[in-house]
């Protein structure tokens, strides 16, 4: 069985981390959704907000668990079971920071580093376009994944 995570901040989970964690379900058996802690970023939501968030989005997809996590994300990978590290890539910018950190995961660990490039209709979305479209009054519903009800 292939089981991936897909890390990040999903401060929030976006439409377009929804394209690719859809996509990776097309390639792996499994996929972890794993939330990193970063110090360094100032989040919006609560790491429970996002684990509650994403959780309803794939409510009906036993395939996908939703997990937060500290420390290195291939370790991360390793405690999960998984050899994939999946991550989204929208422009030369993101390129260049995550060749550094796959080269860096690649160094440290055999866990392989898989890149899904944006689809071209999600490639401008971003959770920091949320945020800012959310601090100032604008309703970013249209950038958010349905969720299903429970
Ligand atoms: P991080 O803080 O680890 O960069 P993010 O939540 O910002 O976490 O992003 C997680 C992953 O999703 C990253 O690989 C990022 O490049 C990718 N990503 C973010 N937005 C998009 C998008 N609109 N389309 C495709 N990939 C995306």
């Amino acid at each position: 069985m292939r089981t991936a995570v897909f890390p990040g901040s999903f401060d929030p989970f976006t439409i377009g981390h929804k394209d690719i964690a859809d996509r990776a379900l097309g390639i792996f058996d499994r996929l972890i959704i794993g939330i990193g802690y970063n110090i360094n970023k100032p989040s919006k939501d609560t790491v429970e907000e996002r684990i509650k968030a994403i959780t309803a989005v794939y409510a009906e997809e036993p395939r996908v668990t939703v997990t937060a996590y500290s420390g290195l994300t291939v370790d991360f990978a390793k405690s999960q079971g998984a050899g994939f590290i999946v991550r989204g890539i929208r422009e030369v910018k993101d390129f260049e920071y995550e060749r550094n950190l796959a080269d860096t995961n690649a160094a440290i660990s055999d866990i392989e580093t898989v890149f899904l490039t944006a689809r071209p209709q999600y490639g401008f979305v971003s959770s920091s376009m949320i945020r800012e479209l959310e601090a100032n009054g604008y309703d970013p519903s249209e950038f958010l994944p349905a969720r299903h009800q429970d």
